[in-house]
C-alpha cells in the first residue's frame, strides 16, 4: 500500500469484479442502440477504459472537461467547460460516465448543458457515490459502490494531481493535506 494511504476502500479486484457487472448491465440495456460513452476528464479515465472493455456492443467514446475543484478537497461551486466534445449528440444514447458524485454541483450543471443538445436519450453511470447530502439532486441510472463521505484517491481519483495511477480507491492520510498547505 502506498505511504500516504490510510486504508484501502475498495480493492483493485472489487472494482473489476463491479465493472464486469456494470458492463453486461449496460450491453444488456444498451443493445441495439448508437452508444456514445462520455467520460469525463481526468478522473473518469481508468474508469472508462476498463468499463468499454467490459460492454460487447459496438460504442463510441468521446470526451469532456469540467472543472469544479482546485487543490483543495472541497468543491467550489464553480463549473467550467475545459474541454468540449468533438461532435453533436442529437443522434446518439449518451451515458456519462462518472467517477465520484459528491455534491452534485458537476454533473448536475453538466446534465443541463447536455440535456440542451437533444440526445436520444442521457443517463448517468458514477463509479462511487458519496454518502452525504447532495447540494444538487442528481439521477443516477448505473453505480458501482456508495462511499462514506470521507476524500479518497486512486483510479483515477487525485490529491494535488496525483495518486490518480493506484489500482485501488483508498482514503487519504489527512496528514498529507496539511502538508501541503502549509
Ligand atoms: P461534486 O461536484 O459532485 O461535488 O464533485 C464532483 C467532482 O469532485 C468529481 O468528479 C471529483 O473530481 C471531485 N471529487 C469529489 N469527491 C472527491 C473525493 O473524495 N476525492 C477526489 N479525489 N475527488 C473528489
Amino acid at each position: 500500500m502506498h505511504q500516504d494511504i490510510e486504508e484501502i476502500l475498495i480493492s483493485e479486484e472489487e472494482l473489476q469484479t463491479k465493472i464486469t457487472a456494470l458492463g453486461e448491465q449496460i450491453t444488456h440495456d444498451y443493445a441495439g442502440k448508437n452508444l456514445l460513452l462520455l467520460g469525463t476528464l481526468k478522473g473518469a479515465v481508468p474508469f472508462i477504459a476498463d468499463l468499454a472493455r467490459a460492454i460487447n456492443l459496438p460504442l463510441e467514446l468521446d470526451y469532456m472537461a469540467v472543472a469544479s475543484y482546485g487543490n483543495s478537497t472541497q468543491s467550489s461551486g464553480i463549473v467550467r467547460i475545459v474541454k468540449d466534445l468533438e461532435g453533436p449528440i442529437d443522434q446518439k444514447h449518451v451515458l456519462v460516465i462518472e467517477d465520484i458524485i459528491d455534491s452534485g454541483l458537476t454533473l448536475h450543471y453538466l446534465i443541463d448543458l447536455l440535456r440542451r443538445r437533444n440526445p436520444l436519450s442521457l443517463k448517468i453511470c458514477s463509479l462511487l457515490n458519496k454518502e452525504r447530502t447532495r447540494l444538487k439532486d442528481v439521477p443516477i441510472d448505473y453505480h458501482g459502490f456508495t462511499i462514506p463521505d470521507k476524500f479518497v484517491v486512486g483510479y483515477g481519483l487525485d490529491y494535488a494531481q496525483l495518486y490518480r495511477n493506484l489500482p485501488y480507491i483508498g482514503i487519504l492520510k489527512p496528514s498529507v493535506y496539511s502538508e501541503t498547505a502549509q
